[in-house]
């Protein structure tokens, strides 16, 4: 469905990705791990636009979406939540919602989208008029989701949706990712919490300075002696 090859990106002078090649399947839960700087975040943005391939190929359903604009990547089925949540502040959660939304025109459509959101988080519902801004860190993260969730993605991108959160809410916030994935929605996640990603993960990539160093399925990963030591320990 998703198949990156000898992804290279730069910021300026300094290589982030140096050839990352890695495949998503339909119907897959994907984890990237790697420590701080390892280039997960890059790969994502790469792939929804943000950040310029220098070399490499990126198909998407048999299309090259190499260097596309980051909007087209959302149209064509690929939504990310960033890093950070990145919600709209001063904003209120309908609103977020809405802009999320943003290549839907037919209103009804993005009513029925909504109330499937609220299906998913049901304290969006509770907050639909409160300002984002003024929310939990969970409630934001959960927003930051159900503003992906807006385009109906085929595949959805979550990078490091645990970040800062609480156990409990982070264990939510799994549960949800898992839930998406059961109906049928195609996951590739970014975490710094190795072990949880793993878990719930049928694949998973290790990224090292740019490079991927290890693949394999989560339990694999899981039970491996140098991820145990880097990444779980
Ligand atoms: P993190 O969890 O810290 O986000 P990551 O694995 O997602 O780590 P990236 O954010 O992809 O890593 O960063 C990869 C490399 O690119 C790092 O060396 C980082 O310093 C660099 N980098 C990332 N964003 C920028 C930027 N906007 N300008 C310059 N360098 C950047």
């Amino acid at each position: 469905m998703l198949e990156l090859t000898g992804i290279e990106a730069w910021y300026g002078g300094i290589q982030a990705l140096k050839g990352i090649s890695l495949h998503v399947d339909k119907g897959e839960i994907v984890t990237l791990i790697g420590s701080n700087g390892a280039g997960k975040s890059t790969t994502l943005k790469s792939i929804s636009g943000q950040v310029p391939i220098k070399k490499g190929s990126i198909f998407y359903n048999g299309k090259d979406i190499a260097n596309i604009a980051a909007h087209k990547t959302a149209v064509l089925g690929i939504s990310q939540v960033p890093e950070g949540r990145r919600i709209f502040p001063k904003l209120s959660v309908r609103e977020n919602l809405l802009i999320g939304a943003f290549a839907v025109k037919d209103k009804q459509l993005i009513e029925t989208r909504m109330e499937k959101v609220f299906e998913y988080f049901p304290r969006l519902k509770e907050r639909v008029e409160q300002k984002g801004g003024t929310m939990s860190g969970g409630e934001q993260q959960m927003l930051a989701i159900g503003r992906a969730l807006m385009m109906q993605p085929e595949v959805l991108m979550l990078d490091e949706p645990s970040m800062g959160l609480a156990p409990i809410i982070v264990e939510q916030i799994f549960e949800i990712i898992k839930e998406l994935n059961k109906q049928g929605m195609t996951i590739l996640l970014v975490e710094q919490n190795a072990f949880q990603a793993l878990q719930i993960a049928s694949r998973g990539y290790v990224i090292q300075t740019g490079e991927i160093v290890l693949e394999g399925t989560g339990e694999e990963l899981i039970t491996n002696k140098q991820v145990q030591e880097a990444y779980l320990a």
